[in-house]
């Protein structure tokens, strides 16, 4: 497994966390504020993964932990934040936030800086180096070649639990019974759009699927695994500035973790979206000269590995809000399924969603033994790849969730490097008091 123990060392860290979205700036700002020597990879150019690499900037209504408490306060103080606001049928009293992709990745890059953390961008995660069972490191792959840090801790932050499953942990993916993974989104935004006539004369959703219907069926449109998604009022930027309208391709089935799948996707995608802007311009008023002026740099992914850990989430922990002596986050968020067949929208109804959420003013808790592989030493899992059922999965893979996950993970993974034991032999209690869990409120 191991075949590159040869390279040289270049660093040896209390922790490593691996992937910086929300759950790693989350792990590695914990574990630097706990006193460990930090180090955060990340394979992009700048922090914040899905949260500042796609338009995906509304943080759902639920709990964040501290760490995303002070993000907030800080992005809101520069005038980046929207009012929070919740869509109809949901409960959360705080509501949602909408908070601009660029300066989250500015401020969260200062809060690590501030906590002492080192950021390496433009490097990969290749593979862990493992001894009996044990990670004692990562392989890192950039622009200079392979090299090796070594860490007491490894936090596998990356989303597709890249370390762990090349560590040996055991993984899980889609449905079970039918194989079906949540769809991927693959998103663009697109320009040129006269947005006043598109307000006055636009057509109503299911004019508006007819035309792609009728697209499909005569062959201006393909999609041979997805829909093609209008969708300019999801994304909508807070004021003072314009709606940022970007538009998606859903696709079905697949699997994220292959990286012959996701290339075949991309490039299946950004050849299609010439197709798009034909069909944009030919049948939607105000879009006579749409261009598309941005592809969003990586592939939506909502699902892919799960590893089994020590204690796996599930949708009755959801649906009852169940509390662990060793619940390390709270979550509140309804369990979002994307996986209808194409074209069959998504049954969010208000009666949908008040029966797939924990009960009124109530939350449920994440042990820490869900960030603990079942098989592998001295590596912790956090963000939306920890041990969960596809229900739980569908609740906690919102950003709120993942960085306090990872929060969870870096306060773990600083006690052990202090009392100088595993994190597999830290107890989660521990970890639940320093968070100050006995005091968790709904709100
Ligand atoms: C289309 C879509 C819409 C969504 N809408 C919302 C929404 O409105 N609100 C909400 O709260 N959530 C939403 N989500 C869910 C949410 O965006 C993700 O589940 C969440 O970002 C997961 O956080 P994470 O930190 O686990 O992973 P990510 O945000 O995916 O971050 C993982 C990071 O790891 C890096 N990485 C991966 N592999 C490696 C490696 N080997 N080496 C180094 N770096 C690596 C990646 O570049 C990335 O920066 C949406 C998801 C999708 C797909």
């Amino acid at each position: 497994m191991n075949q590159l123990t040869d390279i040289s060392t270049v660093g040896e860290y209390d922790v490593v966390v691996c992937g910086a979205g929300p759950a790693g700036i989350g792990a590695a700002i914990a574990a630097a504020r706990g006193g460990a020597s930090t180090l955060l990879v990340e394979q992009l150019y700048h922090v914040g993964g899905m949260g500042t690499a796609t338009p995906v900037n509304t943080w759902c209504d639920t709990h964040g932990g501290t760490i995303f408490d002070e993000l907030e306060q800080r992005v809101d103080a520069l005038g980046q934040a929207s009012r929070r606001f919740n869509p109809k049928g949901h409960t959360y009293p705080r509501g949602r936030v909408t908070l601009r992709g660029a300066t989250v990745a500015m401020v969260a890059l200062k809060m690590l800086r501030d906590a002492g953390v080192e950021v390496m961008f433009g490097a990969t995660a290749a593979r862990p180096l493992v001894e009996a069972s044990q990670v004692k490191g990562v392989f890192i792959a950039n622009r200079a070649g392979i090299f090796l840090l070594r860490a007491h801790t490894v936090i596998d932050c990356t989303a597709d639990a890249m370390v762990a499953a090349g560590a040996g942990a055991q993984c899980l993916m889609g449905d079970p019974e039918d194989g079906r993974i949540m769809h991927v989104n693959f998103m663009f935004s697109i320009g040129g759009i006269d947005t006043d006539k598109y307000e006055q004369q636009k057509p109503d959703d299911a004019e508006l699927i007819e035309m792609i219907r009728a697209a499909h069926a005569d062959g201006r449109l393909h999609a041979p695994k997805g829909v093609f998604r209008p969708a300019p009022e999801v994304f909508p930027y807070h004021p003072p500035e314009q709606v940022l309208v970007t538009h998606s391709w859903e696709i079905e089935k697949v699997d994220c973790s292959d990286p012959q799948a996701v290339n075949d996707t991309l490039v299946d995608c950004q050849l299609r979206a010439l197709e798009v802007i034909e069909f944009l311009r030919q049948c939607l008023p105000g879009h006579e000269q749409c261009f598309v002026s941005r592809f969003w740099e990586i592939l939506g992914t909502r699902e892919s590995r799960r590893i089994v850990g020590n204690y796996m989430v599930t949708r009755a922990d959801v649906l009852t809000g169940a509390k662990f002596d060793d619940g390390i986050a709270q979550a509140c968020f309804f369990i979002d399924f994307h996986d209808s067949p194409p074209g069959v929208s998504i049954p969010y109804t208000l009666e949908y969603k008040q029966k797939n959420i924990p009960p009124p003013g109530e939350w449920y808790e994440i042990p820490y033994r869900c960030l603990v592989p079942e098989s592998v030493r001295g590596l912790l899992v956090a963000g939306r790849c920890i041990c969960c059922d596809r229900s739980a999965l569908a609740s906690l893979r919102v950003m709120p969730t993942c960085m306090f996950l990872g929060q969870a993970a870096g306060t773990a993974a600083a006690m052990a490097a202090k009392q100088g034991i595993r994190v597999d032999e830290i107890d989660g209690a521990a970890v639940k008091q320093a968070l100050g869990g006995e005091s968790w409120s709904y709100m």
